[in-house]
């Protein structure tokens, strides 16, 4: 039988029988059982829908990479501009000592100075300036190093940054385009399930929507193989029998689910 088949057939009676004991059944046509089977495929089709739905909505909120992608390029770009303003202290060290021993050797080669004890000073000082300002030079190296190494490391994470933004642009999109067809679908499956329920008896109905909320949206289940496709649980033969042949509405044993035969 087609899924759309039944909606629109005549509706038999239905003898109900409740409440529910293990191995109570209900008297209902044989069309009511397959017709809360289709119902029960449509439900399990919406819930599954509406947690994806849920689901894409979460993903779509969720920026935390790209937070964290951001946080990271905001980091590396303080780093850099901290090792510029270094390697700027670190070269005007370098020029500042190179002026003080301009001047140093300026006053000991000017001709101005006379007294030998104040020229041995200069000497000295002139001497002293020049070995640290191998240091200074040293430190110049290495701050333009650190420089080179900051500035690699901030084109990098300016470069993840836009390569985040382009993949979650993306992602989302794609992401949307399935929000889109989730929500057809779902309209799809409203309309179906509005049709399936103008052919179902309100006392079975509410058995089902009891069912529904007791075992985890799952209602109605397959007979398969003697057993209930949904817990496991076996059928004696005779019961197994009459959910094939009879009209009445079998239900497990065991979890107390609609079975279904068909
Ligand atoms: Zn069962």
């Amino acid at each position: 039988m087609q899924p759309n088949s039944f909606i629109g057939s005549p509706i038999f009676p239905a003898f109900i029988l409740l409440p529910f004991s293990a191995t109570a059944s209900i008297m209902v046509s044989m069309s009511q059982s397959v017709i809360l089977y289709r119902l029960q495929q449509i439900d399990s089709q919406l819930d599954e829908s509406r947690s994806r739905w849920a689901a894409i909505e979460t993903s779509l909120k969720d920026d935390a990479i790209l937070r964290q992608a951001d946080q990271n390029a905001h980091e590396a770009e303080a780093a850099f501009q901290t090792s510029q303003k270094a390697l700027h202290r670190a070269e005007m060290a370098v020029h500042d000592q190179r002026i003080k021993i301009e001047q140093t050797e300026a006053a000991l080669y000017g001709g101005k100075v006379r007294n030998p004890k104040e020229l041995q000073d200069l000497q000295k000082d002139a001497a002293s300036l020049k070995k640290y300002i191998l240091v200074l030079e040293d430190n110049q190296l290495e701050a333009m190093m650190a420089l080179e190494e900051t500035e690699t490391a901030h084109k990098n994470a300016q470069a993840a940054l836009l390569e985040t933004i382009a993949h979650l642009a993306e992602h989302n999109s794609g992401l949307k385009g399935e929000l889109t067809n989730i929500q057809k679908a779902i309209e799809r499956l409203e309309v179906e399930r509005q049709a399936t329920l103008s052919a179902i008896s309100p006392e079975i109905l509410s058995l089902y929507e009891q069912l529904r909320q007791q075992r985890r949206g799952i209602a109605v289940a397959r007979l398969q193989d003697k057993s209930c496709a949904a817990c496991g649980s076996t059928l004696t033969p005779a019961m197994a029998q009459t959910a094939h042949t009879s009209q009445q509405l079998i239900r497990c044993p065991s979890c107390g689910r609609i079975l279904y035969a068909g």
